[in-house]
């Protein structure tokens, strides 16, 4: 018997293959995960996980595990109970402690679990799947934002040689990534909502809402021991601007500068509009990082465009004043949080005393 293939034409085959395979499964990782990016509610983000992803990845089962030991994940589960208890069983979202547990004990260093639910043991196969409802196998993936465990996804297929333990799992913590942070924006957004946060000439933020958000990163980062940042942010010359241009022009001003700002921010940093013509930011990092973020907030509000109605360019600049602290385990919280914002707010006076325009902080 003759073959028309070449050993090696026939390995180049299988080579093309897998890249071509790999390649799609990519690109609808991709279009999941923009959909998860562009989802502002968590109404929306249960659609893209547990409508639009067990379709497009033909999986028969998908269960979002929320731990509603976390505050914000708690009431933004609560107010949405259609989700909570969703009709169809074989797309879930669950918070049930037992179900958390059992998940835990798989993914045991925090990475994803991929295997049979026959290789589970009993109890653990019990917690995470109703009787008649378990897939042949499973990809479980933790998702954790900030060093906390938000939930799990639950990956199941009816196919038993779907998921196992030796595949690898780099495209699916990727993913995973992506769907915690996005989970965490919902969240916030909620929380925003509820407490009739925002301000509505820039649509950020107001100083309440900061207030709350000071507390939580305090909280959080004295549990991880991480350094937590805060900028202070004053418009230069706003008064002049509203005298000569008019109170209409000088709040397109704030609505630009509020929008810059915002624009400079990365995903779990916080910013406000403070006061009238003040914003404050709350930052994941050391004095460094702040320092970075600071600049290039400065040097974006210079490049913006503002033009009065006379057509004429209106010049922006802010001062910014940056403070960055360690967060102790034990520490007092409140007084820690409100020291860091007075420092801030501080050095930005100081930022003004030496000509404004400028990134101050405070030394010794
Ligand atoms: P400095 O460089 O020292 O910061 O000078 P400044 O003129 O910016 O400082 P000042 O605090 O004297 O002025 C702030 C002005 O911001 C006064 C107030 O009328 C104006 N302002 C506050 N809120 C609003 C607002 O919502 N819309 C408008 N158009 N102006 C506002
Ligand atoms: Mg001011
Ligand atoms: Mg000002």
């Amino acid at each position: 018997m003759s073959t028309t293939h070449t050993p090696q034409s026939v390995r180049l085959r299988a080579l093309v293959d897998t890249v071509q395979r790999n390649e799609r499964t990519l690109r609808r990782f991709q279009d999941v995960e923009l959909q998860l990016i562009r989802a502002q509610d968590f109404p929306s983000l249960c659609l893209v996980l547990l409508d639009y992803l067990p379709r497009e990845f033909g999986l028969e089962r998908v269960t979002l595990w929320l731990n509603d030991t976390l505050p914000l994940l708690h009431e933004m589960a609560s107010r949405h109970p259609r989700h909570a208890s969703n009709g169809n069983p074989a797309a879930s979202l669950n918070t049930s402690a037992e179900t958390g547990e059992a998940a835990t004990r798989l993914c045991s260093q925090g990475r994803p679990w991929l295997g049979t639910s026959a290789s589970m043991d009993d109890a653990t196969r019990n917690a995470m799947f109703a009787a008649d409802m378990q897939p042949a196998s499973v990809a479980l993936l933790p998702l954790v934002t900030n060093g906390q465990l938000s939930g799990y996804l639950c990956l199941g297929s009816d196919n038993e040689s779907r998921f196992s333990a030796g595949m690898a799992t780099d495209m699916l913590e990727r993913f995973a990534v992506i769907v915690a942070a996005s989970l965490d924006n919902v969240a916030h957004r909620e929380q925003l909502e509820r407490l009739g946060a925002t301000d509505a000439l820039t649509g950020l933020p107001n100083r309440r809402y900061f207030d709350e958000r000071l507390r939580e990163e305090t909280t959080r980062a004295s549990r991880y021991r991480l350094p937590l940042g805060c900028l202070f942010i004053d418009i230069d010359g706003f008064k002049p601007i509203n005298d000569a241009h008019g109170h209409a022009v000088g709040d397109r001003a704030l609505a630009l500068v509020g929008a810059c700002l915002r624009k400079q921010t990365r995903l779990g940093d916080t910013i406000a509009r403070y006061g009238g013509e003040e914003f404050a930011v709350l930052l994941q990092g050391d004095l460094r990082d702040s320092l970075v973020v600071a600049e290039r907030m400065r040097a974006a509000v210079e490049k913006l465009e503002l033009k009065g109605d006379d057509g004429a360019r209106i010049p922006l600049t802010v001062s910014i004043g940056v403070a960055a602290h360690a967060m102790q385990l034990g520490a007092d919280l409140d007084g820690l949080g409100r020291m860091l914002v007075e420092e801030a707010d501080r050095a930005m006076y100081k930022a003004k005393a030496e000509g404004r325009n400028r990134v101050v902080m405070l030394v010794g």
